[in-house]
């Protein structure tokens, strides 16, 4: 817990939130700045600043939550089309709150948000680049 973060103060119940899920490892709630209604957040209960500092069966976990929230809003009477969800790690990745979370956004048709892609996207890139890259991937993996 540190006293400055946001998601530690609201998972302390010293900060206002709309709170839908609470178990011993995760909490979530609505995003303050919705991109839909039913926009929520998957919140580790221990501070982590990053997704490297969350624990692995609590990272695990959050996907757990995370898919039965997307189940819930599928089945709410909100309109939820589809789901996103995503994580934001590290502030050239879009990360604003430094307590790591797991975005649940129900999507609908039209509704304006995407992501934005490179020049140059679709043009693929050659098995031997992508093979060359695998390998690196590899060299650090566990
Ligand atoms: P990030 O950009 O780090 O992936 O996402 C941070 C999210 O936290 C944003 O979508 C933002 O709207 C949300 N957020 C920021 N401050 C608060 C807050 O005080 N309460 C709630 N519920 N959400 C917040
Ligand atoms: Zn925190």
């Amino acid at each position: 817990m540190t006293n400055r973060c946001i998601f530690c103060r609201i998972i302390a119940g010293q900060a206002e939130a709309s709170i839908v899920y609470r178990d011993e490892f995760v909490t979530a709630f609505m995003d303050i700045r919705p991109i839909n209604p039913g926009h929520l957040l998957v919140v580790p209960n221990r501070h982590a600043s990053n997704l490297g500092e969350v624990d692995d069966n609590v990272g695990g976990h959050m996907f757990v939550v995370g898919r039965k929230l997307a189940s819930a809003l599928r089945h709410s009477e909100l309109r939820c089309d589809g789901v996103n969800l995503f994580v934001a790690d590290g502030a050239v990745a879009g990360q604003t709150v430094f307590h790591s979370h797991l975005h649940v956004v129900p999507r609908r048709a039209g509704d304006g948000f995407g992501f934005h892609f490179p020049p140059g996207y679709t043009r693929g890139t050659s098995r031997a680049d992508l093979d060359a890259v695998a390998a690196k991937v590899r060299a650090v993996l566990d």
